[in-house]
């Protein structure tokens, strides 16, 4: 599903073959999660073959690394550049891009010495949740601000991912809804989330989720449509049997979620302010201008 035998990668300083790049087995990344990394999109648009919001990502992408001690000195518009070319030597237009900095052979517990950059893409059409989305409040917490920066990309913290996606899907949802150490609502295992009630917008607060950047395509968006949209602190109570709520994320998307914890959200989809703010994402990754 990833690569075949003719896929191309970039990998320190190097385009090659997927088959032939190699990982060394001695690194942090590999035995302690220590690395950083990013999802990014790139479409079909009016201007030809785009990525969307390239630079918004590589420079969390640097962010990243800086907050986990990770040296690092690839510029924004190098990085820009390595990845249209890897989408033309592909072949690609629309794509999942995943960049990716792992740590040189080390099994201290001491920052990074040198870092190594690969660039994978593949193509993709469908965002990884096409349908309604049910979710389930999750018994797993988001990492502890206390104990992660938790406002870098960094690998480790996806073993929460895991955890709390497969738990939801082991009980017959799709997707977590992951809280905070205080409980209230934080994201999910892959994406921030919103609710509406009564036209209004409400989504998490910073503090305790990864800042991301689809979420801040929203409020342009909101600002735009004259859409009112709160960031604050909620439990789920408030959020169970709203009129409508969505995930929203790189590879999501905005995707509707049907009901958390089998209550449903109450409008029909269509009509929402949420369903508006949906279909203005559509045009602005295709189109590039709302
Ligand atoms: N939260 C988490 C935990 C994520 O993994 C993602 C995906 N990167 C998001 C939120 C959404 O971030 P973005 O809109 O920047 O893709």
């Amino acid at each position: 599903m990833y690569y075949s035998d003719q896929t191309i990668v970039y990998f320190n300083g190097n385009f090659l073959k997927a088959k032939d790049a190699g990982m060394n087995l001695y690194g942090q990344s590999l035995h302690y999660g220590y690395s950083v990394f990013e999802g990014i999109k790139s479409y079909g648009t009016t201007h030809g073959t785009r990525i969307f919001k390239a630079e918004k990502h590589y420079e969390r992408l640097k962010r990243s690394a800086e907050l986990m001690h990770i040296p690092f000195d690839y510029s924004v518009s190098k990085l820009t550049d390595l990845t249209y070319q890897l989408l033309e030597q592909n072949g690609f237009t629309d794509a999942y891009i995943r960049p990716l900095i792992t740590c040189s052979p080390n099994m201290s517990l001491s920052k990074g010495k040198e870092s190594y950059l690969s660039l994978l893409a593949w193509e993709w059409n469908n965002g990884y949740l096409t349908d309604k989305v049910k979710v389930m409040t999750s018994n797993f917490q988001r990492p502890n601000p206390k104990a992660f920066r938790i406002e870098a990309k960094a690998g480790g913290h996806y073993v929460n991912s895991i955890l709390a996606c497969q738990d939801a899907r082991d009980k017959g949802y799709d997707e977590a809804l992951l809280l905070d150490e205080n409980g209230n609502v934080a994201e999910s295992s892959g994406a921030n989330v919103f609710y509406e009630k009564e036209g209004i917008l409400y989504t998490p607060a910073l503090g305790n989720i990864l800042p991301g950047i689809t979420r801040q395509t929203v409020f342009e968006i909101c600002s735009e449509l004259n859409i009112p949209v709160q960031e604050t602190f909620f439990k789920p109570e408030e959020m169970r049997g709203a009129d409508a709520a969505f995930f929203c994320g790189t590879a999501a998307e905005i995707v509707a979620l049907d009901s958390l914890d089998d209550v449903p959200f109450t409008k029909s989809w269509a009509g929402t302010a949420s369903e508006k703010v949906q279909q203005a994402y559509q045009k602005l990754v295709r189109v590039l201008s709302l």
